[in-house]
């Protein structure tokens, strides 16, 4: 098994079982200001809550290869043992060094109306300055949102992110960002809850887009956008002005599952015209630019590899994110995948990023997913 093959069997370890943090890790972790901490833009991001004011990693960087999540789990197996300079994964008999993304240097900037630059902006697996607005999504209003989503009670409690980020302040921050460490960001990736109205909401991040292309034209730093298919699918016509994909998340291709998990997805826009909405963006932005989310974890193998597949051949690149349980949400207490079900899924996922020429969507910083490592072929069937 090459080294690769090996650090991503432990993210598959720890996707399926999440990790727990020794105290004399925590203390010099909390005591590092080097190190970034875990912040909470998109849900809670924790199985078991790690307490008030207690500073974690938010991601793990094992073997110095693979992004890997910091998702705390009190029973795992897998413990964060050392200090934050000198770190490893345990379990038993493994042993694996770990490091951690540093501390951004915006963190600690301000924005010309004197608002912390951290409440625009959050840093995702090290290289991708994340936005995510607005921070509310209806469906939490109907109790019909995503039943693995904590976005709601996260918004309540533990994030400390503006609910709703206007192009100007948006691009202000990528700019700040990127001035101070121009080596280290790859990509913007715009983010959000959804409205009511599909059309006003896709209005919306296509206006953070166009500033941001605007403000920083011709620059090395991708745009990236995750959200909810307009309803008047002209809407996407803009788009490859200003961006360079677009991702849309079905999360769950079974039609029944998906209907039982993704209520308001499915009442509100419905399976049939999410398929519509991707035929019509592969039209516009092209073949291998448009991506599926899927959640692995909550459907079987079988549905899952088939909606892959089924995207696949219709130039729809498959992103594959990994269930875990977060703190609030209404599948807090379901049981994460097992590691032969995600190697399953990363195999099948591998061939047809081989076979289509497939690239992810935010390469080498997807804590939670399996692209980076489908593209790299890095599942091994040992
Ligand atoms: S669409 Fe679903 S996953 Fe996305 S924010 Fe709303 S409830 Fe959460």
């Amino acid at each position: 098994m090459s080294s690769l093959n090996h650090a991503v069997s432990a993210k598959l370890s720890i996707l399926s079982s999440g990790v727990r943090f020794h105290p004399d890790f925590l203390k010099s972790y909390g005591e590092d200001s080097t190190r970034i901490e875990k912040r909470r833009a998109y849900g809670t991001g924790d199985t078991i809550p790690i307490g008030v004011g207690v500073k974690i990693p938010q991601e793990i960087i094992i073997s110095g290869k693979v992004m890997a999540p910091a998702n705390h789990q009190s029973d795992s197996p897998w413990e964060v043992i050392g200090t934050a300079s000198e770190a490893y994964l345990s379990r038993e008999n493994e042993r694996f060094a770990i490091t951690f993304p540093s501390r951004p240097r915006c963190y600690d900037s301000k924005l010309s109306s004197g608002e912390d630059l951290k409440r625009v902006a959050t840093i995702y697996g090290d290289s991708t300055i994340g936005l995510f607005s607005p921070g509310h999504c209806y469906y939490f209003n109907t109790d019909s949102e995503c039943r693995f989503c904590s976005l709601g009670p996260a918004r309540k409690s533990v994030s400390d992110h503006r609910m709703s980020i206007r192009p100007a302040l948006a691009s202000e921050a990528v700019g700040i960002a990127v001035a101070l460490e121009p080596e280290r960001f790859k990509r913007v990736l715009l983010n959000g809850g959804t409205l009511p109205d599909y059309d006003q909401g896709f209005q919306m991040h296509l206006e953070i887009l166009r500033e941001i292309s605007r403000s920083h034209p011709g620059g090395t730093i991708e745009r990236h956008l995750i959200s909810m298919p307009p309803s008047d699918l002209s809407l996407l016509r803009e788009f490859p002005s200003i961006a360079n994909s677009l991702a849309m998340s079905l999360e769950i291709y079974d039609k029944n599952l998906f209907e039982s998990i993704c209520p308001g997805k499915a009442r509100d826009y419905g399976r049939s015209r999410f398929i519509d909405a991707f035929k019509a963006a592969v039209d516009i932005i092209g073949r291998g630019n448009v991506y599926a989310g899927f959640v692995a974890g909550l459907e079987p193998a079988e549905s899952l590899i088939e909606g892959m597949t089924f995207f696949a051949e219709m130039g729809v690149v498959p992103a594959v994110a990994v269930f875990h349980p977060d703190d609030g949400s209404k599948f807090s207490e379901m049981a994460r995948p097992s590691i032969d079900f995600l190697r399953h899924i990363g195999l099948a996922q591998s061939a047809l990023y081989k076979q289509f020429g497939f690239r992810p969507l935010i390469e080498g910083s997807g804590r939670n997913s399996l692209d980076t490592e489908a593209f790299l072929q890095g599942f091994s069937n040992d």
